[in-house]
C-alpha cells in the first residue's frame, strides 16, 4: 500500500492509505505500508527504500497506489511500478495521465461524442479569449489537481484574473469552464474488460463558502451528503451509467474510477455533462466511491479485495 505522495491531496492519500491497509487485512491479506514523503522519497518502517528496476516492490504480489492528484494518481508512480514490474492497482499510465488531465480528457471525450460543458484550455503566458458565446458564470481549474484546489466559481469578468492567479498557482495549464447548472451525480465504475457500474448517487453541498463542492465540503465533517440512489428518473440515471461506462472504456481505465457528471433540468430535459473521471478517488469506507460500490452490493473489504485481483489479472493479460 502506497500512500501520502507530493501533491495538495497528501492528507487525503494518507486517510485513504490507512483505510486500504484495514482493507486488506480485513479481507485476508498482509498489508506493507509504504509512504511517499512530502519530498518524494519512499518510505518503509522509516527506512529510504532503493528501487531497483524489475525487482519488484518488498516481495510483494500487488501495490495498491492509494495516491492522490500529481506524482500519484496521474500515470507518473503507474510507470515506476511498471518499471519495478509489479502489478498494481487501478489505472496504467496513459489512463492515469489522461484523467488528470482535464484539457487532455475534454479532447478526448469530446471526440468520443460524449456530452461535456464548453471549455477553453489556458497556457500560462500564452494568449486566450473566451469563445462566442461563453457566459457567465464560469468555472476556472488548473487542469492537473484534485480534491477542487485552486477552483473558483467566477461570476463576472471582473473576478476572472483573480481567479486564473489562484488556479496558475497549481499548473501552467488551466481551464476556464461554463458552469453547469442542476445537481451533481456521481458514478462508480469496478473492473477492467467487465464492468460493474455502480448506482448513480447526487452530491448535496451542505458546508461549503464558496458555494460549490469544495475542498471544504469534501472534508468537513457534514460537509456534505450522499443521496444513493439518486433521485432521478430511471431513464437518466441509466444515461448517467452508459455515459459513465463509455468514458472509463475510452480513457482506457483498468480496476477503478468515479465519474464525475453534472445533470442540468434533471425532471425536464435532463442534459447529462460528463465533468471528469478520477481514476484514484479518495478511497475511505465513508468516501463517496466506496459508498457507491455498497449501494452495488459491493463491501469495503470485498472492495479491496477485488481490485488486488483485478490488478493480477491484467498484469498476467498484458505479459
Ligand atoms: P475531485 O475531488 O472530484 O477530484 P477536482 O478537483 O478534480 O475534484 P472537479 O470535479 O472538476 O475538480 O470540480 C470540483 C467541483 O467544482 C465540482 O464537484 C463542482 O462542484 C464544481 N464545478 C467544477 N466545474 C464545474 C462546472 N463547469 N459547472 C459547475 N460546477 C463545477
Ligand atoms: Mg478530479
Ligand atoms: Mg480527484
Ligand atoms: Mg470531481
Amino acid at each position: 500500500m502506497l500512500s501520502g505522495g507530493r501533491s495538495s491531496e497528501r492528507e487525503v492519500s494518507l486517510s485513504s492509505g490507512e483505510a486500504v491497509r484495514e482493507g486488506l487485512i480485513a479481507a485476508g491479506h498482509e498489508a506493507l505500508a509504504v509512504e511517499i514523503t512530502a519530498e518524494g522519497r519512499w518510505l518503509h518502517e522509516g527506512e529510504v527504500l532503493s528501487l531497483t528496476p524489475g525487482a519488484g516492490l518488498l516481495e510483494c504480489d500487488v501495490v495498491f497506489p492509494a495516491l492522490h492528484g500529481p506524482f500519484g494518481e496521474d500515470g507518473t508512480v503507474q510507470g515506476v511500478l511498471e518499471t519495478l514490474d509489479v502489478p498494481y492497482v487501478g489505472s496504467g499510465v496513459l489512463a492515469s495521465a489522461v484523467c488528470m488531465d482535464k484539457f487532455a480528457f475534454k479532447e478526448l471525450m469530446r471526440a468520443a461524442g460524449l456530452p461535456q460543458v464548453a471549455y477553453v484550455g489556458v497556457r500560462s503566458g500564452e494568449q486566450w479569449r473566451l469563445p462566442d458565446g461563453f457566459g457567465w458564470p464560469v468555472f476556472v481549474k488548473p487542469a492537473r489537481l484534485g480534491s477542487s484546489v485552486g477552483i473558483s466559481r467566477v461570476e463576472g469578468p471582473d473576478a476572472l484574473e483573480e481567479a486564473l492567479e489562484r488556479a496558475f498557482a497549481h499548473d501552467r495549464l488551466v481551464l476556464i469552464e461554463q458552469a453547469a447548472s442542476g445537481v451533481e451525480i456521481e458514478c462508480g465504475v469496478l473492473g477492467n474488460d467487465r464492468l460493474l457500474v455502480s448506482p448513480c448517487g447526487e452530491i448535496r453541498v451542505r458546508r461549503s463558502r464558496a458555494g460549490f463542492y469544495d475542498y471544504e465540503a469534501k472534508y468537513t465533517p457534514g460537509g456534505m451528503e450522499l443521496v444513493v440512489p439518486a433521485p432521478l428518473p430511471s431513464e437518466v440515471s441509466e444515461r448517467v451509467q452508459a455515459i459513465a461506462r463509455a468514458a472509463y472504456e475510452r480513457a482506457g481505465c483498468c480496476g477503478l474510477a468515479r465519474v464525475d457528471f453534472f445533470v442540468e433540468d434533471p425532471w425536464g430535459e435532463a442534459r447529462v455533462l460528463l465533468n471528469e473521471i478520477n481514476t484514484m478517488p479518495g478511497f475511505t469506507p465513508t468516501s463517496v466511491y466506496a459508498r457507491l460500490m455498497e449501494a452495488a452490493g459491493v463491501s469495503y473489504p470485498e472492495l479491496v479485495d477485488r481490485l488486488v485481483r483485478l490488478a493480477v489479472e491484467r498484469f498476467q493479460q498484458e505479459r
